[in-house]
């Protein structure tokens, strides 16, 4: 049976009652099993400077080794989490291994390798009226300081209304940095970044891809160009770090510079990589004051 659900997936794996709601059940207890069995692993995408290529903090990424689908991406099981509220233990252990990690970084590198270290959280977390003692609670224990720690939201997260309000007031009076994730995507994101206590806004791919073509579809590219530079215009009347997201080209990173971009990430300047690797990024970066992955140090 093990070997029918390798080759099928969840949606069809549920013989003979192929509802999509009945597939979600099963991979809610998949996703139980999947805890109990240990079977999450979390992965770090460097962010990185982009005159130099330095590596200043890292974003958290769940995934799941599959015992019979192998590596299966946040994409394909964080939806069927959020529904079943698994999310909350799911996003319990991210949140510990990546506080456990940060601060193991901070005792081996010292405190200007890396400045943070970021993860995602979603809404239902933010619904669950223990998240902020639990964040706390657990800073408490891995030692890592309330500043190092990122918690990045989406717009769509952060519009549910009073409680989740109250806990996003309460993380950032605790010292924790806001960031706003996939930014500009979302419906009413200018008015959010008045509402909100953000630190960091992260722009979002949709808005780097093409931003570097000037010929071709120039039209596209503008309009392009003309969000990203609102961005960043506005992120610096606010005084909130930027990020942007999904950089894939050095052109991308020649073309944000220019908009005034100090911080990147994509899989031009570095894929997510297991801690291991990251631990041997941060020694090379000691060694050698530059970043040792990919790209050619810019001056
Ligand atoms: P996100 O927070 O916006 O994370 C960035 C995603 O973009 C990651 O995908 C990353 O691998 C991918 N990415 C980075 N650079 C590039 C690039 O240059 N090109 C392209 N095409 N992609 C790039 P991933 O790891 O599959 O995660 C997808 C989403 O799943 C995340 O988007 C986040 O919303 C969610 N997610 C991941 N881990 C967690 C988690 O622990 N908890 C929760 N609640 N959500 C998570
Ligand atoms: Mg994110
Ligand atoms: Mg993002
Ligand atoms: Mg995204």
């Amino acid at each position: 049976e093990a070997k029918q659900q390798g080759k099928a997936g969840f949606v069809r794996y549920v013989d003979g009652m192929g509802e999509p709601v009945l597939a979600h059940m099963q991979l809610g207890g998949e996703l139980r099993r999947a805890l109990d069995n240990d079977e999450f692993r979390v992965v770090y995408q460097p962010i990185v400077r982009l005159d130099g290529r330095r590596v200043i903090g890292v974003e958290a990424l769940v995934r799941w080794h599959h015992p019979t689908r192998g590596v299966v991406g946040p994409g394909e099981f964080i939806p069927a989490a959020e529904r079943t509220g698994l999310i909350v233990p799911l996003g319990r252990l991210v949140l510990r291994e990546t506080c456990r990690q940060a601060a193991a970084w901070l005792a081996e590198f010292g405190p200007d390798a890396l400045k943070e270290a970021g993860l995602n959280v979603s809404a239902r977390q933010l619904h669950d009226p223990d998240f902020v003692d639990d964040v706390s609670a657990v800073l408490a224990e891995s030692g890592l300081p309330c500043e190092r720690l990122v918690l990045e939201v989406t717009e769509s997260a952060v519009l549910r209304g009073q409680q989740v309000s109250r806990a996003l007031y309460a993380l950032d009076s605790m010292g924790i940095r806001l960031a706003l994730d996939d930014f500009g995507t979302g419906e009413s994101s200018l008015s959010l970044l008045r509402a909100f206590p953000a630190a960091i806004v992260k722009l979002d791919k949709s808005f780097v891809d093409g931003i570097e073509i000037d010929d071709g579809q120039p039209a596209a590219a503008d309009a392009r160009k003309a969000v990203a530079r609102a961005v960043i215009q506005l992120a610096h009347a606010l005084g909130l770090d930027t990020v942007a997201e999904g950089i894939e080209s050095p052109e991308q990173v020649a073309a944000l510079r220019e908009l005034g971009y100090t911080l990147g990430q994509g899989f031009h300047l570095a894929e997510p990589m297991s801690a291991d690797e990251i631990s041997r990024l941060l020694a090379a970066q000691q060694d050698q004051d530059r970043f040792p992955v990919r790209g050619k140090a810019v001056p």
